[in-house]
């Protein structure tokens, strides 16, 4: 669980991890401070991991992530790690953000070192209140980690049968050219998925318009600049999918998967999770 609080007087940064820390909380907490730093502007970061109780991401991710810029624009960054678990892996994101960039952070072991590091006693940081696309970038990543745990338990054969049938029904009804020319909302999530792979034939959608259940690889399918997906039955505007122009934009009122702006008009189910309408 990741939260992002701020002290607006000193201008620093605070983010904490609590409970299982997984790979979602690294994804999460890079977008979040791309999304501050953009709007606020730099400011030194105190990156608090004394509440975590068990390590839920690999380390490939930690790895990666301590290869990947920073985001942090030369900003001082202090680690506060007082225990294992996250005492191994924060050494090692610091040793290989050494070993890439030449810059780590400072490793300390509790807040009063951190902030006398600083040059400050007196912090006092404020929750940063989750906006609407904060709170859909946290409700999208719990949806793919959701699907790919189901994932796990799902029977292949089953699985790759039953789209064979679902994609000859396709055939019939649409070129294949134009949709395989097109971004699928399921390529998106495959984007964010780690043990399994979807197609839209996996994607089900109750049409607001005339109620009927259709899969998306039955849609009527359009693809310009943006991908819309429509009823076959009613025309109605199912799900419309379109580069995000600035990815830290708030501007958005859809999920942001992949790149990607993603506007549903009902809840789309995928075996069983439910991906939640937007707007
Ligand atoms: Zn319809």
């Amino acid at each position: 669980m990741f939260q992002l609080s701020y002290d607006n007087a000193n201008n620093v940064l605070l983010t904490r991890v609590s409970g299982v820390f997984r790979e979602e909380d690294i994804v999460l907490a890079d977008k979040q401070l791309a999304r501050f730093v953009a709007r606020y502007g730099p400011a030194p970061v105190l990156m608090d991991f004394c509440g975590v109780k068990r390590v839920d991401a690999p380390l490939e991710a930690v790895v990666r992530r301590a290869h990947a810029p920073s985001i942090l624009r030369g900003e001082t960054c202090i680690f506060i790690v007082s225990a294992e678990p996250a005492y191994s892996l924060s050494r090692v994101f610091a040793a290989h953000q050494y070993f890439k960039h030449k810059i780590e952070p400072l490793l300390v072991e509790s807040p009063r070192e951190a902030c006398s590091a600083l040059g400050s006693t007196n912090l006092k940081f404020e929750l940063v209140q989750e906006d609407g696309v904060m709170l859909r970038e946290r409700t999208m990543l719990g949806v793919l980690t959701e699907i790919d745990k189901r994932g796990l338990k799902i029977f292949n054969r089953v699985r790759s049968d039953l789209r064979r049938r679902a994609m000859s029904t396709l055939d019939r009804h649409a070129p294949r050219q134009s949709r395989q020319a097109a971004i699928a909302l399921s390529d998106l999530l495959n984007v964010g998925l780690k043990t399994m792979q979807v197609t839209d034939v996996d994607l089900a959608i109750r049409c607001p318009g005339c109620g009927r259940e259709t899969r998306l690889a039955q849609c009527a399918i359009t693809a310009a600049r943006r991908t819309s997906y429509s009823c076959r039955t009613c025309a109605t505007s199912l799900v419309e999918l379109a580069p995000v122009a600035d990815p830290a934009s708030a501007e958005t009122t859809g999920y942001s998967v992949g790149g990607f702006e993603v506007q549903t008009s009902a809840d789309i189910k995928c075996h069983g999770v439910i991906l939640p309408k937007s707007g």
